[in-house]
Order: C-alpha cells, then structure tokens, then sequence
C-alpha cells in the first residue's frame, strides 16, 4: 500500500489486488467476531465445558435439496456396476472403517455436514464396484451378479440429494454400512481428521461446526459428546462491523 493511503488512513491503495487483500482482512477479523460470539453462546449455554475454549471446524455446505431417483439414474447404475463387474473393477481403498478408528462423538460431525464428500459417490456410481459386488454375493450364496445388482438397486431411496450420490438422502446414507464399499466406511476428510485428533487428546472437548459458503455460513453449531446444539441467532459476518481500534480517552 503506498504512502499516501497509509497517510489517509485507507486500508487500500485502491488498486483491485489491495483492495481485494483489505476486503480479505476485514472478512478474517469478521468470521473471528462470529466465533467469538459462538464461543460467548456456548459458555452461556454451558453447552461445553468452561475450561478449554471449543475447537473450531469448517465444513462445506453439501446439497440439500431432494429430487427422484429416476428410471434413468437407475438404468445408468445398473450399466455402470454390470460393467464393474465384468471389468473386476476394485477400488481397494486401504484404511480402517471410520466407526472403530475414530472417537464416536467425532463422527456425529458427519451428520452435522451432511455428506459434502458423498457428491464424489454421484461421480463414481456410489463407488459400487466388483469388491463391492462380490462382498454381497459372499453373503448370499448361490446368487449371480445380477441378483446383486438387483439388491442395491432395491435399496435405493424413491428420492436423493440433487447432485449427490444415488443414496445420499436428508438423513444419511440409504445404504446400509455393511453393503457400503470401503472407501464409504473409510474415507475421513481433513476436518474429521483434525477432529478426531482433538478428541482423542481431550474427549470431553467441544467443537464449534461453522458450515460456510464465502462470505456466509449456512449452519452453525456446538457438537459436544456427539451431540449437535444449533446456534440459530448468530450474525452474519457481513453483519457485523470490522473491528475497530479501541476508543480514545478523553
Ligand atoms: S467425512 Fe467430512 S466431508 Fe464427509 S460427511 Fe464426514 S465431515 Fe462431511
Ligand atoms: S453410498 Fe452412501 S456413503 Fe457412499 S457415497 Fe453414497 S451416500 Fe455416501
């Protein structure tokens, strides 16, 4: 920023980099009021203990609105799984199922997000492949692929989350864990991880949940003990005014 700004006090030179780094900065010291306030509800609500601050995590929003599950979306399931199979497609995604490797009260994170990872289920066919397949057929001797496929094309919900998976409906996965393939049952995303690492190190920590699109949140949340508490009154962080210097005495 050059002299003269600084001299006139303005946070930018007026060129569209600086202005953009000062609207950066002043969006920063908003998001940090938000959770200054959201620190403020908990302790009031003691929805948390009082003596170790919640850890803070940021979500993606993932989709919500419903839609069908057409004959065409099943239609192009059965291809995709039949040719799966055909292929002996497997995805051998390695790791320990999330139910044992993490703490439980950090998964419930996973029902407060919604599933923002399970839009990669709508791109790879709800990651259904031979290992998937040959899994079920394990389980029900004397059946063919196409009884296999047959069943998760029986489980499938009547409607899912626009641009999710097949089976993301508003309340979860319609598939049940065990027929789930593994990178479904194992995936962890880094704010789940980072969770986890903070309530193996202290369990009885809270977290405050933001789910944030730009400048804005969609929900916001306390999650202690695996239960979430909404926050429903907090501002915007275009609501608020920048934080500015303390006032002069007089
Ligand atoms: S792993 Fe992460 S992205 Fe996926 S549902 Fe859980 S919190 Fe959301
Ligand atoms: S099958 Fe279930 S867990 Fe796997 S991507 Fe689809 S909705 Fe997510």
């Amino acid at each position: 920023m050059g002299a003269l700004a600084q001299r006139l006090k303005q946070t930018h030179c007026g060129s569209a980099t600086c202005r953009q780094r000062a609207d950066q900065e002043v969006l920063q010291g908003r998001w940090q009021q938000v959770v200054a306030l959201a620190t403020e509800h908990a302790v009031q609500q003691r929805l948390g203990p009082t003596s170790t601050p919640p850890a803070v995590v940021w979500l993606d929003p993932a989709p919500r609105q419903l839609t069908p599950v057409t004959d065409a979306l099943r239609e192009q399931l059965a291809q995709a799984w039949r040719q799966a199979w055909a292929e002996d497609r497997r995805r051998g995604y390695r790791g320990a199922d999330t139910a044992q490797a993490l703490p439980a009260a950090a998964t419930a994170l996973c029902a407060q997000c919604g599933g923002t990872c399970c839009v990669q289920g709508a791109l790879h066919h709800a990651f259904v492949d031979a290992e998937t397949l040959e899994r079920w057929l394990l389980e029900h001797p004397g059946q063919t692929s196409e009884d296999a496929i047959a069943a998760y094309l029986a489980a499938l919900p009547e409607q899912h989350l626009d641009g999710g998976c097949a089976f993301q409906t508003a309340t979860g996965c319609h598939l049940p864990r065990e027929q789930r393939a593994d990178i479904c049952n194992r995936y962890v995303c880094p704010a789940l991880d980072e969770l986890g690492d903070t309530l193996r190190a202290t369990p009885d920590r809270a977290a405050l949940v933001f789910t944030r699109q730009r400048r804005r949140f969609e929900r916001a949340a306390v999650l202690h003990q695996g239960r979430a508490t909404p926050l429903n009154h907090l501002p915007q962080p275009d609501e608020l005014q920048p934080p500015g210097p303390p006032p002069q005495a007089r």
